[in-house]
């Protein structure tokens, strides 16, 4: 599988050298000496992947990431950032910037390989994903979709059977993850038909072979295509080369670096989550039932439907239910000056905002027109209300890109705050709460949370 990249760093040398090594793969390369031509490179030739050196003069490696995330035209190529050794630092920052994966100075041909190879069969899905929906309200609803599975709350099955290291990998990984640990590896081939987002094999296993182990899952028509996280002994190149040829989608080299756990976790997750999605594609017309075709996320008869049940459940003695009524400010005026069509591409933007701006077990929802919604599930008024008040910060705080990044809008939103009160609360008192908070908020000038107790 061959792919384009694009190779940044202002050092000519260390171009020179990856393109050498790249070249040798067979992939195509492409190359820029600064952050400037990067970027203009990627919106033109749109590559498959790129490889961007951190420290450069004038536009740093940060910045190029954080620039071709925002641009929906580049957000989609996978970044990976090439930083210092001992760059812990760095990687939080490139995290930040929205970067995919991470390679340490000098680079290591092994894992410059098996980065890039993971990441093009990832790309080549999503690819896929954007060919089939070509339309531009599709794609709408995949970025929302995406945004809204992200990579978090895996479910992850470690399979190892040295105690004091899987345990290490399961503590790090329960802050945004249900991990499992199995040592027994024919116990853990049956778990592993279960729901299950990734595999972590210790390749250096005492007990078992852990390559064996991963060629196996590779042969079951139930586990194949499920993503592979091997850990292994960096000294062992032998069993590094073998892993990456059975097919293991990632490595991680000892002594793991809980930053980069996290991250390829994360990066693993949110692939297979884009390929199940991809193969569910044929549930599509359940799903369009319960979609809103231009933001993609749920829509107001989902919503209703959720909404009932979970005020139903609370009143009876569940968990409360909060719920935020979100109204853009002046919505019309973005129509009138700048018409429909951008007008949509905010209401887009704001739904992937949104989405990734509430918990997984949250959902977001556009009730009408510019008027969204999110239900919480377990949720206090005043968490509510917090959460509500970081949303409201995260749209007025930043402008919306919108016609391919060549317009900057900002934009505010007024919202309403509701909460269960317990006996003979019902859903639709719930809204009418929250409704009229979204009426005071406005009257109180816009670009603000009002709460209503009762
Ligand atoms: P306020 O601050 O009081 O909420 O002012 P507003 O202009 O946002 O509110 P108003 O309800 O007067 O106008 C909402 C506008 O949203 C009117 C309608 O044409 C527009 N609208 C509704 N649905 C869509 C849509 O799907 N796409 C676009 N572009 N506009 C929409
Ligand atoms: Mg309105
Ligand atoms: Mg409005």
């Amino acid at each position: 599988m061959t792919a384009r990249i694009l190779v940044v760093d202002d050092i000519d040398a260390n171009v020179r050298l990856l393109q050498a090594k790249l070249q040798a793969e067979y992939y195509d390369v492409l190359t820029a000496y600064d952050g400037v031509t990067a970027l203009a490179i990627a919106a033109a030739e749109k590559p498959d992947i790129v490889l961007l050196d951190v420290m450069m003069p004038g536009m740093d490696g940060f910045q190029v990431c954080k620039r071709l995330k925002e641009d929906p035209e580049t957000r989609h190529i996978p970044v990976v950032l090439v930083t210092a050794l001992d760059g812990r630092a760095d990687r939080i920052t490139g995290l930040e910037a929205g970067a995919d994966e991470f390679l340490t100075k000098p680079i290591d041909d092994l894992m410059l390989f098996a980065r890039v190879k993971s990441l093009t069969r990832l790309k080549v899905v999503i690819d896929e994903l954007r060919q089939r929906e070509a339309s531009g309200r599709r794609i709408g609803v995949i970025a929302g979709a995406a945004a809204r599975l992200g990579g978090q709350g895996g479910r992850v099955l470690i399979v190892d059977d040295q105690e004091r290291q899987a345990q290490r990998i399961a503590g790090e990984l329960s802050i945004d993850h249900r991990p499992v640990v199995e040592s027994d590896p024919e116990k853990a081939a049956l778990t592993a038909r279960g729901p299950v987002d990734l595999v972590i094999v210790n390749a250096n296993a005492k007990g078992f072979d852990g390559l064996r182990f991963a060629a196996q899952l590779r042969s079951d028509e139930h586990t194949r295509h499920l993503p592979i996280l091997g850990v292994v002994d960096p000294d062992e190149r032998p069993r590094l080369v073998k892993a990456l040829e059975i097919g293991f989608n990632d490595i991680l080299t000892r002594p793991i670096d809980p930053q980069e756990l996290a991250a390829r976790v994360k990066s693993q997750i949110r692939g297979k989550r884009y390929t199940d999605f991809l193969r569910n594609n044929l549930d599509h017309s359940l799903e369009l039932a319960v979609t809103d075709q231009l933001t993609g996320l749920h829509n107001r008869r989902y919503m209703t439907g959720q909404l009932g049940a979970l005020v139903n459940r609370a009143v009876r003695g569940g968990d409360p239910v909060a719920a935020l009524m979100i109204d853009i400010d002046h919505f019309k005026k973005i129509n009138d000056s700048f018409g429909h069509d951008i007008g949509d591409e905010v209401l887009r933007e704001f739904a992937v905002r949104l989405a990734s701006n509430v918990r997984a077990v949250d959902l977001p929802c556009r009730y009408g027109g510019e008027e969204f919604m999110v239900i919480m599930p377990d949720t206090r008024l005043s968490d509510a209300e917090r959460i509500a008040e970081r949303i409201r910060r995260n749209v007025a705080g930043s402008p919306f890109r919108v016609a391919g990044g060549a317009e900057q809008l900002t934009v505010t939103i007024s919202i309403g705050v509701a909460a269960t009160l317990g006996d003979g609360d019902h859903a639709e008192a719930l809204l009418k709460r929250a409704d009229e908070a979204v009426y005071e908020a406005k009257a109180a000038g816009r670009n603000k949370v009002i709460a209503k107790a009762a």
